[in-house]
């Protein structure tokens, strides 16, 4: 296991690491959440705002879609920073990516596709 011999943010490493600064208040961070919020509200029928709130328990009054990729966003940036690199936001499209390709597979093995289609027929072709 690899120990640090300090608490700094593994993004800024100006401030003290914890859960709140390295999920939403660190500006490296801030800006991750910027560029995710406009990827939702472009793709999908949303009006969210990246809020403490929200970034810690999901939104309530968005889709199961919405909430899943807010999800991935926090496993991304926990990710991010155990590997000390800023969160990109074309990595993380990446990774959304390679997660619908899963659960394309899955439904598909399942007979289960017209669940798959009803989740993720937001997302434009041209993104995924
Ligand atoms: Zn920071």
């Amino acid at each position: 296991m690899r120990l640090v011999d300090h608490d700094l943010c593994s993004f800024c490493k100006t401030d003290s690491e914890n859960i709140l600064h390295v999920f939403y208040e660190c500006q490296t961070v801030s800006n991750f959440w910027q560029k995710v919020e406009n990827f939702i509200n472009s793709h999908f029928d949303s009006n969210l705002r990246i809020t403490k709130y929200s970034v810690m328990f999901g939104s309530d009054s968005n889709t199961h879609i919405v909430n899943h990729i807010l999800l991935l966003a926090k496993r991304f940036i926990y990710i991010s920073s155990l590997q000390q690199i800023s969160p990109s936001f074309d990595r993380f499209l990446t990774s959304i990516k390679d997660i619908c390709k899963i659960e394309q597979f899955i439904a598909n093995k399942n007979n289960r596709y017209n669940d798959f289609e009803k989740k993720w027929k937001e997302l434009p072709l041209t993104i995924l």
